[in-house]
């Protein structure tokens, strides 16, 4: 199955405004989203119903074959934790936890023991190996963001929604992060879904999904997408 399918999805709020009209969409395994659209158009609800953050008022959710949009918020809790990461745009370290803490938190919240090799070649590859020891508030904001790219992946969940990843970082260390996204759906086969307002941002996925008025507005393959930028 695919990593992410939604079937007709639509959420409204308060019984009266359509936040999402019937959305539907497929993400495959190892391949990175762009979510992009002008405020207001629905992609942090997209985002939140396909994340199982927010149940849809109708339609379909599946995450690797199981269907969420069903679930109790318990069962969504739990599926959250076990096989979804999360990257923020205020990076959301705990900021009394080391690093090290930090990144292997959500596998003690699942109940998950820990794979030490996968952890090991993890850092090394986020390149945060030397930051283990220290607290969130003495990394800079891009190293943060790696903790935070390397915290998501812990789990090894089957995807990885990252909200503005970049909207914190300058522009040379936000193409550093683009660059490490990438290279790990990339090399390790990872799904990642972002929601972004930065062209240049989209433009290191593999294809943007354009969200206007709650629909999808367009569906652009890389390099097209880079157009925009
Ligand atoms: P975007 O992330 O693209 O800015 P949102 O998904 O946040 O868009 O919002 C889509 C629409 O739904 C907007 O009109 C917004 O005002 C409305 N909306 C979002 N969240 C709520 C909510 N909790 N209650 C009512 N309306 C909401
Ligand atoms: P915003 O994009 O509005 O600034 P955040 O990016 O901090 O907010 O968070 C996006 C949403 O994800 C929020 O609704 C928040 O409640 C939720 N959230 C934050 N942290 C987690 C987490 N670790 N697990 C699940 N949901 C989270």
């Amino acid at each position: 199955p695919p990593a992410l399918l939604l079937t007709e999805v639509t959420k409204t709020y308060d019984g009266a405004h359509t936040a999402l009209d019937r959305v539907s969409l497929e993400v495959q395994r190892g391949s990175f989203l762009a979510i992009m659209g002008p405020s207001g158009s629905g992609k942090s609800t997209l985002l939140h119903c396909a994340a199982g953050l927010d149940a849809p008022t109708s339609g379909e959710v599946r995450i690797g074959g199981t269907e969420i949009s069903r679930l109790s918020e318990t069962q969504r809790t739990r599926l959250r934790r076990s096989r979804i990461g999360f990257v923020f745009q205020s990076y959301n370290l705990l900021p009394s936890l080391t690093v090290e803490e930090n990144i292997t938190l959500p596998l003690r919240l699942a109940g998950t023991p820990a794979d030490r090799k996968w952890l090991q070649g993890l850092v090394d590859r986020v390149g945060i190996a030397d930051l283990l020891h220290r607290r969130p508030a003495e990394l800079s904001g891009g190293q943060q963001q790696r903790a935070a790219i390397a915290r998501s992946l812990a789990a090894r969940p089957e995807v990885v929604f990252a909200d503005e990843p970049t909207g914190a970082l300058d522009l040379d260390t936000a193409a550093e992060v683009l660059d490490l996204l990438r290279e790990l759906v990339d090399e390790f086969g990872q799904t990642v879904v972002m929601v972004t307002h930065d062209p240049y941002a989209a433009a290191r996925a593999h294809a943007t999904v354009v969200v206007a008025d709650g629909r999808i507005d367009a569906y652009l393959r890389q390099p097209a997408a880079a157009e925009l930028a």
